[in-house]
């Protein structure tokens, strides 16, 4: 018999419930992003989204799968890293459920689920993969028995440059996607601080002057190109890096901004100058979403790795490579 199981996610502004069972079956994953009139994401603000739509959201999640709830086997959640405040309604939940229904809850990790999710959709069973969304950017690959970090942002996420960038020239957030649409009308590169330190990068001085670009008026689709250009330009590069020294043979995107046509063309390139195969993760399974949680607490689950409730305090410092992976050899 397949396992079911029913995964909570909400580390930032949005709020996910996703069932999935051990026979790779999503049936379904319904999730609601906070949208912030103006500013960014307010933790508190974006912690009162997820409890006030949250038993709606898994509520649904129920009815779209057509089972009940005593139906599930397991409850995951998002356990970090990721908002304080968001973490811990989100915990709340899933501990109510775990005890109402008598079922193992699991802790999971935001980051690990992102990998493990583009692993389940594309095949691939030991990638080097590139996690790009509004929080983090990060090149992981598995070794010696965790998900290490080979490279990441020194400051910002660049989801958060992209939608930053756009908030300060009046684009609406989220702004990535508006960014690619102007970037396909820009032509005339102006030269932006392309910083890769080692394995790892920096945005925040591209978003100043980027900024200063548009403060000079130069016209913004050829801002938004030049952004675009140098910013996946860089996480090509230290990507490159990996897999050469990995020697890996499979190259995965995921993370929101995954569903950049122009960061994929660049990756693309990448893994096949090193006979890589190259996969994309689905926009539906891209973003921030319940369905990579309980996917990966059944790995987890199916390994026997479980939380009690009294233990299951929240981790939002939680590094990806900071969790022993029992489910991989
Ligand atoms: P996530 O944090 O995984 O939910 O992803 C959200 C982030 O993805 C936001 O920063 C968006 O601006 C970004 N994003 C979404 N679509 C695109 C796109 N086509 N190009 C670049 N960034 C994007
Ligand atoms: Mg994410």
């Amino acid at each position: 018999m397949a396992l079911i199981s029913l995964g909570l996610e909400g580390t930032a502004h949005s709020f996910g419930a996703g069932i999935v069972t051990s026979n790779g079956e999503v049936l379904s994953n319904v999730w609601d992003m906070l949208l912030p009139k103006e500013g960014g994401i307010h933790p508190r603000e974006a912690s009162q989204h997820h409890a006030e739509l949250g038993p709606d959201i898994i509520s649904r999640a129920f009815d779209e799968a057509g089972i009940s709830p005593n139906e599930i086997d397991i409850v995951a959640f998002s356990r970090g890293p990721g908002l304080g405040p968001c973490l811990r309604v989100t915990a709340t939940m899933a501990r109510a459920i775990s005890l109402a229904l008598k079922v193992p809850l699991v802790g999971v990790n935001h980051c690990v689920a992102h990998v493990e999710i583009g692993c389940f959709e594309s095949g691939f069973d030991d990638p080097v993969t590139v996690y790009v969304s509004g929080g983090n950017t990060q090149i992981i690959a598995f070794a010696g028995g965790r998900f290490r970090t080979f490279g990441e942002t020194l400051d910002i996420a660049i989801g958060n440059m992209l939608d930053t960038f756009g908030r300060i020239v009046g684009m609406r957030f989220p702004a990535g996607p508006i960014v690619e649409r102007q970037a396909k009308e820009g032509s005339k590169y102006y030269p932006l601080p392309y910083s890769v330190k080692g394995m790892d990068l920096s945005y925040s001085g591209m978003l100043t002057a980027a900024k200063k670009l548009y403060d000079d008026g130069v016209p913004l689709e050829d801002i938004c190109f030049s952004v675009q250009e140098t910013a996946f330009g860089m996480l090509g590069e230290i990507a490159e890096r990996a897999i050469a020294h990995t020697k890996k043979r499979e190259l995965l995107l995921t993370g929101g901004v995954a569903r950049n046509n122009r960061l994929t063309e660049i990756l693309e390139g990448v893994a096949a100058r090193h006979g890589a195969q190259f996969h994309r993760v689905s926009p539906p399974l891209a973003g921030d979403q319940g369905a990579m949680i309980a996917w990966t607490g059944l790995l987890q689950h199916q390994a026997g790795d479980h939380l009690e409730v009294s233990e299951s305090y929240v981790l939002p410092k939680w590094r990806t490579d900071a969790q022993d992976i029992i489910w991989r050899s």
